[in-house]
């Protein structure tokens, strides 16, 4: 595969910067991999595994000649570190985030963006309960979508050169109106990271419980909620507080779900319960379909081993 970018600077270095460092050694698109992150010890640990081409001790040092810049740091610092290193951007480089929520981070980072440097904020929709440096891998975004929400005055040219990198890193990509984005998000992974939350957090309480069975017999349903629940809880305290609107609209439908289900098995009403297992039935088909899940007992969960992507251009 060829390279798209000659030089990229990664600002944080955690999971998602990290996979991205591996995919794009691994396949070949970037001439050259800069990398910074905040703390001395995430540095280290990024120079003594290789992660990049040049880890740097400052965002200006890492940034500076890059044509494409990766913010990968948590939402709520998306702001800050773009005012940091915005003096520092090559005139015609592109800038692109991956935050987890976009309309707050195009209204804390674009602001800073200086005239003749592109921002096309963007979320690929993959990730694991890990974080750091040492938790990030090639294959992660192997037939994961990786969502853009430019604006209509979007330089096409610098949208297709970003598009092109992520195909090549493996992932599906799709352009989508930021407020869009955010609600679709909050359907399919805010709420269900809160409501996996809440049941861990209610087990927790029945500490008699916890104790014992709960690790025992957490061969189901729970099991899965825990692993959900295990993820960061710096990266989702900022999707919460900074997708506010659209989780609140989508956890009172939630709610309001959840008390006809509850109204039904206190009625004892079982067509009702059946009828609605059976819908929510098909959308695990469909996910599963869509090759977005298998079947597997493990849910497709464990590491897939590396696969060289195609282009899809
Ligand atoms: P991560 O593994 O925890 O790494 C975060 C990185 O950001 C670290 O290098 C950390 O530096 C740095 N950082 C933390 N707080 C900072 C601050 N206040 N100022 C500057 N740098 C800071 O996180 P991640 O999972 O890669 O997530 C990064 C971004 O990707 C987040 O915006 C998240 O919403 C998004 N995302 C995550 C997932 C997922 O499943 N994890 C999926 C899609 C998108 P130190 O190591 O030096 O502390």
């Amino acid at each position: 595969m060829s390279v798209i970018y000659d030089r990229v600077a990664l600002i944080g270095l955690g999971l998602i910067a990290g996979s991205m460092a591996h995919a794009m050694r691994a396949y070949g698109l970037a001439g050259h991999v800069a990398g910074y992150a905040r703390s001395a010890e995430t540095r280290d640990t990024a120079r003594r595994i290789n992660l990049c081409d040049s880890i740097h001790d400052s965002p200006a040092d890492a940034v500076a000649g890059a044509d494409l810049v990766v913010l990968a740091v948590p939402v709520s610092a998306m702001g800050a570190v773009a005012e940091q290193i915005a003096p520092y951007l090559k005139p015609g480089a592109t800038v692109t985030d991956v935050g987890s929520v976009k309309r707050s981070v195009i209204q804390a980072v674009a602001p800073h963006i200086p005239d003749g440097v592109h921002f096309i904020p963007g979320h690929p929709l993959a990730g694991t309960e890990h974080s750091g440096p040492l938790s990030g891998f090639a294959s992660l975004f192997q037939n994961r979508w990786w969502l853009l929400t430019p604006t209509p005055g979007t330089d096409p040219a610098a949208l297709d050169r970003l598009q092109r990198l992520i195909r090549g890193m493996g992932a599906n990509t799709e352009d989508m109106e930021a407020g869009h984005h955010d609600l679709v998000l909050a359907v399919t992974s805010h709420v269900p990271h809160l409501i996996a939350y809440t049941m861990v957090g209610v087990a927790d309480h029945l500490r008699r419980v916890t104790e014992s069975e709960v690790i025992k017999y957490s061969a189901a349903g729970f099991r899965d909620f825990t692993r959900i629940a295990a993820s960061d809880p710096t990266m989702w305290r900022d999707v919460f507080l900074e997708n506010t609107d659209a989780t609140l609209d989508i956890l009172g439908r939630f709610t309001e779900e959840l008390f006809v289900l509850q109204r039904a098995i206190r009625m004892g009403d079982g067509q009702h319960l059946h009828d609605y297992f059976t819908r929510t039935r098909a959308i695990r088909r469909g996910i599963i379909q869509a090759g977005q899940d298998t079947e597997a007992p493990d849910f497709g969960r464990s590491s897939p081993a590396p696969v060289s992507p195609s282009a899809k251009d």
